[in-house]
């Protein structure tokens, strides 16, 4: 398998597979590589005959004050993984190639942009638009592979894609977790001993709100407070716990059957953010 830092480079080695008739899945990651990145893979591999990884952190989408020099950086654990998984090469550009020379043009997200993590941090999504456009003009690729547990980046990403004409199928991959149910993350790393015990608080939670929604509970935003509340008292801080509309990612006012929601949550434990999220059909 080959690590490949330079555009011309991938840009070869993905002519050549296509050459052989060979379909390219593609799955770009920041790195720090865990099971949950691990079945993107997998399933790239089932849709794609062949599937090229990126390892980038880009540093387009940390905002001030964020963590980017913290960020986890395994590189050569993320490599071996990689070839374990056969995964035909791995693109690993460095910010001058990603980034080379004055830019002077930005990509702005509209409405998709205004709550979630969009609203919590700003930039992020513009960042993330800008660097996933590169590499999809870098590698062309016939799928993308992204988790569910990022959806408001697949909802922008699948808008992006139709807005902007990429010639490529976008795949979301189901969040991975740990036994404890916590969605795994590469910044689970900075979880205390105690507070990883916690953690998984918030996906318990959501499945609390999602089966009392599926029961017909009527007063979400009560039964969101309870949750909050209760989330509260064992130490987390609350960024959001809300229903979202699928398409619009917007708060639901109300749940009505039939619709597609998203109920998603973002908090705290010290200064360690998780998020996690479960889609709710009604
Ligand atoms: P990251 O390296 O955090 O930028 O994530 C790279 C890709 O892996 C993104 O599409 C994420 O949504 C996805 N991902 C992160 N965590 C998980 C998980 N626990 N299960 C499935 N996919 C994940």
């Amino acid at each position: 398998m080959e690590a490949i830092r330079h555009i011309d480079e991938i840009r070869q080695t993905v002519d050549k597979l296509k050459k052989q008739g060979k379909t390219v899945g593609f799955v770009p990651t920041m790195g720090a590589l865990h099971e949950g990145h691990l079945s993107l893979f997998r399933l790239a591999q089932q849709r794609a005959d062949e599937v090229i990884v990126s390892i980038y952190v880009n540093p387009e989408q940390f905002g001030p004050g964020e963590d980017f020099d913290e960020y986890p950086r395994s590189l050569d654990e993320d490599l071996a993984l990689c070839s374990e998984e056969g995964i035909a090469a791995v693109f690993v550009p460095t910010d001058d190639v990603m980034y080379p020379g004055k830019r002077f043009l930005r990509i702005e997200v509209d409405e998709l942009n205004d709550h979630m993590d969009g609203k919590s941090r700003p930039g992020f999504f513009e960042g993330i638009l800008l660097v996933v456009n590169k590499l999809f003009n870098i590698v062309k690729p016939d799928i993308a592979v992204f988790g569910q547990k990022d959806i408001q980046q697949f909802r922008i990403l699948e808008q992006m894609v139709t807005e902007f004409n990429h010639d490529v199928e976008l795949i979301m991959g189901p969040i991975k977790r740990a036994n404890d149910g916590l969605a795994m993350s590469s910044r689970n790393a900075y979880l205390k001993e105690d507070q990883r015990r916690r953690a998984p608080g918030l996906y318990r939670s959501l499945r609390y709100v999602k089966q009392q929604i599926l029961d017909g509970a009527t007063n979400i935003g009560l039964l969101l407070d309870h949750q909050k509340k209760e989330l509260e008292a064992k130490g987390f801080e609350i960024d959001y716990l809300e229903v979202f509309s699928f398409d619009r990612v917007a708060p639901a006012g109300e749940v009505t059957s039939g619709n597609k929601y998203i109920l998603a949550g973002a908090v705290y434990l010290g200064e360690t953010r998780l998020i996690d999220n479960l889609i709710v059909e009604t």
